[in-house]
């Protein structure tokens, strides 16, 4: 099975290797982009290369691309000349638009004819509330494709040399928010549950109350000494990895400040990071990744 499909993928090869680039894209059957639809694609976690195909070729096809803070300006670079940018994030100390609003500007440009490119950070339905604005597109009667992306939460470890799973240690993980629509700890986590549930927690948007989760993993039997690792600006060049213990953690943060975003894990990770740490360097130089 596995030869003949080695077999397959070689044949292809030869067929299409004097094509160069990302011309032969334009060879391929992808999904037609259609005016007055919305497509909500992940971005991935940075990195402009770790975007997917669909991703590079609703961005070649859109007409508006309405994107997030989180999204690295820098992945904008494929977008086609003569679509519109709409930036849906904080500027300027202005407030952000409310959900809401979102929302209704989605349905109101597909509304008006145009193919619309919604673009988020990482995975649109990991913490990114693609499953609110799907739902309300949904309600309106407008068409969706939904795009997954690379989430932080795995991706952006695998660049600071965290496997998301590794036999010798998980075989199961959690992945939460540390963050409520308020901005407090979210009280409908079983914090007492998820203490000992699982060796590796994957934490979002979680620095600001990183000492309190911490208390309340110790308070639910977990050991204050494994290990919380924050990986800030995961895949980007400016990425930064902190370690300290949960123990430790209120003491940690009051003489280090994680630059955000950052993903926030706790369980004993450490001796993988020492073996494969391996973004680093010149590798760091790439503007793709
Ligand atoms: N949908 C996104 C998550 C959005 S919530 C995803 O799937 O990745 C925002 C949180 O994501 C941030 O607070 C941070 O915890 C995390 N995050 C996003 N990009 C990140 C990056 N490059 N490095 C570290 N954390 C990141």
């Amino acid at each position: 099975m596995v030869q003949g499909r080695s077999k397959q993928v070689s044949d292809w090869g030869a067929a299409q290797r004097n094509q160069a680039g990302f011309a032969r894209l334009d060879g391929e059957a992808f999904p037609e982009f259609e005016p007055g639809t919305v497509w909500l694609v992940g971005a991935g976690p940075g990195a402009p290369g770790l975007m997917s195909l669909l991703a590079y070729h609703a961005m070649q096809h859109c007409d508006v691309v309405v994107y997030d803070a989180l999204v690295n300006p820098d992945v904008l670079r494929w977008v086609r000349v003569g679509a519109e940018l709409e930036y849906a994030g904080k500027r300027g100390g202005k407030p952000s638009p409310q959900q809401r609003d979102i929302s209704l500007r989605l349905i109101e440009l597909a509304k008006s004819g145009k193919r619309v490119l919604r673009l988020k950070g990482g995975d649109p339905f990991m913490f990114g509330r693609g499953g609110e604005e799907s739902h309300t597109l949904f309600k309106s009667g407008v068409t969706f494709r939904i795009v997954p992306g690379i989430s932080a939460g795995v991706g952006g470890l695998a660049y600071a040399g965290i496997p998301a799973t590794h036999r010798d240690l998980n075989h199961s993980i959690i992945f939460l928010t540390g963050h409520d629509a308020t901005g407090a700890m979210p009280a409908n986590v079983n914090w007492r549950s998820v203490a000992t549930a699982s060796p590796v927690i994957v934490m979002y948007m979680a620095v600001k109350n990183a000492a309190e989760i911490a208390s309340a993993l110790i308070a639910g039997g977990r050991d204050p000494g494994d290990t919380m690792t924050f990986v800030s600006n995961a895949t980007m060049p400016q990425q930064t990895v902190m370690e300290t213990t949960l123990g430790a953690v209120e003491a940690f943060l009051a003489d280090h400040t994680p630059p955000t975003p950052a993903i926030v894990v706790v369980g004993n990770i450490t001796p993988w990071r020492e073996i494969l740490d391996w973004y680093g360097g010149d590798l760091r130089e790439n503007p793709i990744g």
